[in-house]
């Protein structure tokens, strides 16, 4: 007789929860993954799905605009905003059922309601004990907003995906990855936008050209940023509409008022002290090593929960390592370097490899760049314009950050990312031959490398 009823027992049927449970599944395990919520987690039920959406279809406003320039007449045109959230949904029902179809198929047991670990093999959810030989926690993470007067009165990315009515007007509180989208979403389908961020420049961490050059453009189509500033409390009029005050003094008004400030691990509650797992101090997080163990023998962690790099790609990868190793006799550790990643912002950022600033701590680096304008908006009329960054090691002509700013950054990066993962040289970019006509083929045609202010 087996010791436990269970080989795994997930906790959280996310991106990093489902990959590892179908998997071990699959590979002949007794798995069953409990999820509270909806399965699919925060990437397909609010976050990368949902917000994809919604910016595509934002972006038809901007196609309308530009059409006109190309000889098109456009008419009075209008969003159905309960439409669009409405078709967003149906997809995240099908996309939801995909995901329990997935676990069925690969003989995973999915257990609805609130799990907690009660001891290292043992969980409880709905008043019942499951025993498992393996636990994984794959619980993601959840907004924080800061405790000021009138917090109440905000939402958070998770309602803003599905509002009744378009806002007039929203101020967005943060400067990161979500708020960055969310102000391109809510610009381009006509709210007023008003970013508040408490230090002096948007998405911290990126390389800092890409940031001045975002934030410029953010800037041109008409978002408002409040730099250097907090938002002091909030405050909600009796028809309804919000009364933002800043620690420097100034008033907003606004229909909305969304805080993305930075997501915490989802950790509270859940036992995992009670079981002996230890947890960051600073930020919750699960502490896991390469192989997403934690200091429990019985127990992993995958995902947003140890905030390791905070993407579904990477909770997923995770997620694989994990089953390859523990159930299919193959071990391997996720690959956390040069993992390429975008914001959905408008025009979007691709990124992948090190920042200028990074490269530069480690030794000399030559740096390409480009800006221009493309050429789909020469006829539309739109000033807009592409940046493109490369960054070579200078010793070694390996191609160790590619950057861009601009219509299908994402697209383009990804591709670049092989590159960059695989060690490219400048000169395996040189020999490649450009697609002509388009803003890519500029990664393989930068020739003369910025003159190095930090050596002049
Ligand atoms: P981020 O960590 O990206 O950004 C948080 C922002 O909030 C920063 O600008 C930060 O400012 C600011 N901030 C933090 N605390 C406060 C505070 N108390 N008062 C005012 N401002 C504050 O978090 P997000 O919520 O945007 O996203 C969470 C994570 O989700 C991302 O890190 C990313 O990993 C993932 N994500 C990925 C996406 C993608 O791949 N496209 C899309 C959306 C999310 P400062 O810079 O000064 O620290």
């Amino acid at each position: 007789m087996a010791a436990f009823e269970y080989d795994l027992v997930t906790l959280g049927a996310g991106s990093g929860g489902v990959r590892a449970s179908r998997l071990a599944g699959g590979y002949g395990a007794r798995v069953a993954v409990i999820e509270e919520s909806r399965v699919g987690g925060t990437c397909v039920v609010r976050g990368c799905v949902p917000k994809k959406l919604l910016i595509y279809g934002a972006e038809f406003a901007r196609s309308f605009q530009d059409a006109r320039g190309y000889g098109w007449t456009v008419g009075d045109v209008h969003l159905d905003w309960p439409a669009l959230v409405a078709s967003k949904n149906r997809e995240l029902d099908r996309l939801e059922a995909v995901y329990r179809n997935t676990l069925k198929s690969n003989h995973v047991e999915l257990v609805e309601g609130r799990g907690r670990l009660v001891d290292p093999h043992t969980v409880e959810v709905n008043g019942r004990r499951m025993t498992a030989q393996r636990i994984l926690v794959a619980v993601g993470g959840w907004p924080v907003l800061p405790d000021i007067p009138g917090v109440e009165h905000a939402i958070t990315s998770n309602e803003a995906l599905d509002l009744p009515r378009l806002p007039d007007s929203i101020v967005i509180v943060g400067g990161g990855f979500i708020a960055v989208e969310f102000a391109g979403l809510f610009h381009a389908l006509g709210c007023a936008v008003t970013l508040v961020i408490r230090a002096d420049n948007i998405l911290r961490g990126f390389d800092q050209d890409i940031r001045e050059h975002l934030v410029a453009e953010l800037e041109h189509q008409g978002i408002t940023i409040c730099r250097k500033t907090q938002v002091q409390s909030i405050r909600c009029e009796k028809d309804g509409r919000r009364m933002v005050t800043l620690q420097d003094g100034r008033i907003l008004a606004c229909e909305q008022v969304m805080y993305a400030t930075g997501r915490a691990p989802n950790t509270a509650g859940l036992g995992l002290e009670e079981a002996g797992v230890a947890l960051d101090p600073r930020t919750g997080a699960v502490q896991v090593d390469a192989w997403s163990r934690t200091n429990v023998s019985s127990i992993w962690a995958v995902g947003d929960v140890t905030n390791r790099i905070n993407l579904t790609p990477v909770a997923i990868r995770e997620g694989a390592c994990f089953s390859e190793t523990e159930f299919n006799n193959n071990p391997m550790t996720p690959d956390h370097a040069n993992v390429a990643s975008a914001v959905f912002s408008q025009p979007a950022v691709g990124t992948v490899g090190l920042t200028e600033e990074k490269a530069r701590a480690r030794g000399p680096v030559d740096v390409y760049m480009t800006r221009f304008r493309p050429m789909k908006n020469t006829l539309s009329g739109r000033e807009e314009h592409t940046m493109m960054k490369l960054l070579v090691d200078r010793a070694t002509q390996v191609v160790i950050g590619a950057h861009m700013v601009g219509p299908d950054a994402p697209e383009i990066i990804q591709g670049l990312a092989i590159a960059v993962k695989a060690g490219l040289t400048k000169k395996d970019f040189d020999a490649t031959v450009g697609i002509h006509p388009t803003a890519a083929e500029e990664f393989v045609t930068l020739r003369t490398p910025r003159p190095d202010l930090a050596s002049v």
